[in-house]
């Protein structure tokens, strides 16, 4: 991390998880903005430039899934949405609206640290670098222009559509992808409804992938949401 704090915007109401962010935060390097609803959050959006949005769904004015679309009519900032456990549609609805990633209530300190660098890593290198042709985690490496797949050094033989589900996996590596978006576009729009033909493609995957193909240790399952293909191995 560079030595400026990257500022953590958070769009929250509840007093008692903006109290545990501001006592956790600041210790761990990132500088702290609150904001208690949604219009005020995405003044603070527009007027701070934050590097990271966290952004709760239930907020008291207007909901995080519209500030999510509002924000992303003109900012590409990460956001990383905050919600109830059980409220699996509402995740997804949010991750369709654009927003990067979440977290689950009640979460760690741990969890939370570890998406924010995820956040923080994306947006470095949504802003200028150009992202590697080759993704490596583990003993996992895919190679997107040579089209080759590897696992400890052997090479693996993919069919065509597992190919593009694992290279939009990579494309959003560390991030969790909706069965809608994966659908969509390893299948196309038409395809969207089509769960099934997901579900068979990542068997497939995992079995050519994955050590225990049952205990994944690079295509995550994100219960009720989607999938997301490990970063750091
Ligand atoms: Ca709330």
């Amino acid at each position: 991390m560079s030595d400026v704090a990257p500022t953590v915007l958070l769009i929250e109401d509840d007093p008692q998880i903006r109290r545990f962010l501001r006592a956790t935060l600041p210790a761990h390097g990132f500088r702290l903005i609150e904001a208690e609803a949604g219009e005020r959050g995405l003044v603070e959006a527009a007027t701070r430039n934050p590097e990271v949005v966290l952004l709760d769904l239930g907020l008291p004015d207007i909901d995080g899934l519209e500030v999510t679309r509002r924000l992303r009519e003109w900012s590409a900032v990460p956001i990383v949405v905050l919600s109830a456990r059980g409220l699996e549609r509402d995740k997804v609805a949010a991750l369709d609206a654009g927003a990067d990633d979440y977290l689950t209530k009640p979460f760690g300190v741990e969890e939370l640290l570890a998406r924010l660098r995820v956040a923080l890593r994306h947006a470095s290198r949504a802003g200028g670098d150009v992202p590697g042709p080759v993704f490596a985690a583990g003993g996992l490496e895919v190679d997107l222009a040579a089209r080759r797949v590897r696992t400890a050094g052997q090479e693996v033989h993919l069919t065509p559509t597992e190919f593009r589900l694992l290279a939009v996996l990579v494309k959003h590596a560390g991030k969790v992808v909706t069965q809608r978006q994966l659908l969509v576009e390893v299948w196309g729009p038409g395809a969207a409804g089509n769960a099934h033909y997901l579900r068979v493609q990542m068997h497939g995957l995992r079995h050519k992938l994955e050590k225990t193909p049952a205990r994944p240790r690079y295509l995550i399952t994100e219960p009720g949401v989607g999938y997301r293909l490990r970063e750091e191995g």
